[in-house]
């Protein structure tokens, strides 16, 4: 089986195995978890940030940092293909009572102007807007690295009417890859980022929000009241480190397999690609002919080993990871091909 469903579906490598079984340990609710406190102060020089947090899962590290930044009955502008929007369960609204305002993602970025006109004035009518969220790479928008220039003249305009901005940069490594810079930079634009050691950096579980000192302490109270405060917990953050510090390099090799992934299942005019889409790790592709419904096609797929996911509307993804090697997406573009 050829699993492209997500660059989540990677198991730890060998070297992470060895750092999780010789790790030091303590109770990390106390702060006394040495590897936790270490993968946080690295975390937090790779994002230039003042501090960070690791949390079990980048939807908490989101949820978190939305309930950090805002107060209840307050407005939170996203993109309509947002991440934290689309596929978090409204986490933000059940627990923080923060209402999201969508305004329309274009291939992953908003324009300043709507972002603009979105934001509220003082009115007894209103909410308050508290926030805007950003998301680099873009995972719905196809996995396309939001370049410097963009993601700065978003977050200029939030910054403009004295409105915080959190960038989800679940994979900013991607993102850095891809643009050729580095991940402090592509954060800097925002006041907090929530990064994932579990996506193309190959860890097992967790994930990380960095942001100022203060904000971080909020982010702390907020973890413990979801539930999220672990003990010793230096066991999975081993296996984070070793992926914070083997995972971004490696990420070229993905988003070279990524394109040849799109060029091979390009041949044919049954499936519909676009090979200038891919920069990253995320091909999303379209199958022309089929008469089957998407479910079906991914049944037929899977039964000749190939996994994908349906994002909706046609369109499926793949995402390449360390799992997967050149022949394996050479062989998993002339399966899904066959069926
Ligand atoms: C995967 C992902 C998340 C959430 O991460 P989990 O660890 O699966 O909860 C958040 N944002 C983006 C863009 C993601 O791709």
């Amino acid at each position: 089986m050829i699993d492209l469903r997500s660059d989540t579906v990677t198991k730890p490598s060998s070297s992470m195995r060895a750092a999780i079984a010789s790790a030091e340990v303590g109770d990390d609710v106390y702060g006394e978890d040495p590897t936790v406190v270490r993968l946080q102060a690295e975390a937090a020089a790779v994002l230039g940030k003042e501090a960070a947090l690791f949390v079990p899962s980048g939807t908490m590290g989101n949820l978190i940092s939305v309930l950090a930044h805002c107060a209840r009955g307050e407005e939170v502008i996203v993109g309509d293909e947002a991440h934290v929007f689309y596929y978090e369960a409204a986490g933000a609204s059940a627990f923080g009572g923060v209402q999201m305002r969508t305004v329309p993602n274009r291939r992953g970025a908003m324009r300043p102007s709507d972002i603009e006109a979105a934001i509220r004035s003082p009115n007894i009518h209103f909410p308050r807007t508290a926030l805007v969220c950003l998301e680099n790479t873009h995972n719905r928008g196809g996995g396309r690295a939001i370049s410097l220039e963009e993601s700065r003249a978003m977050a200029e305009v939030a910054h403009h009417y004295g409105v915080a901005v959190h960038l989800d940069g679940s994979r900013i490594f991607n993102a850095a890859t891809a643009l050729d810079c580095s991940a402090a930079t592509l954060a800097s634009v925002a006041d907090s980022v929530n990064i994932c050691f579990s996506k193309g950096l190959g860890a097992p579980i967790g994930s990380a929000v960095a942001g100022s000192a203060p904000f971080i302490e909020r982010c702390r109270k907020y973890r413990k009241m979801a539930g999220g405060g672990m003990r010793q917990v230096g066991v999975i953050a081993a296996a984070a480190l070793v992926a914070l510090h083997e995972g971004p390099r490696r990420l070229e090799v993905d988003h070279d397999n990524a394109k040849i992934f799109c060029d091979a299942l390009g041949v044919t005019s049954t499936i519909e690609t676009d090979p200038d889409a891919v920069q990253t790790n995320i091909v999303v592709f379209r199958c022309r002919s089929s008469s089957l419904e998407p479910e079906a096609l991914l049944e037929k797929w899977r039964e000749a080993g190939v996994l994908v996911n349906h994002m909706g509307n046609g369109d499926f993804r793949a995402v390449t990871h360390k799992d997967v090697s050149r022949d394996d997406v050479i062989e998993a573009a002339r399966r899904l091909q066959s069926v």
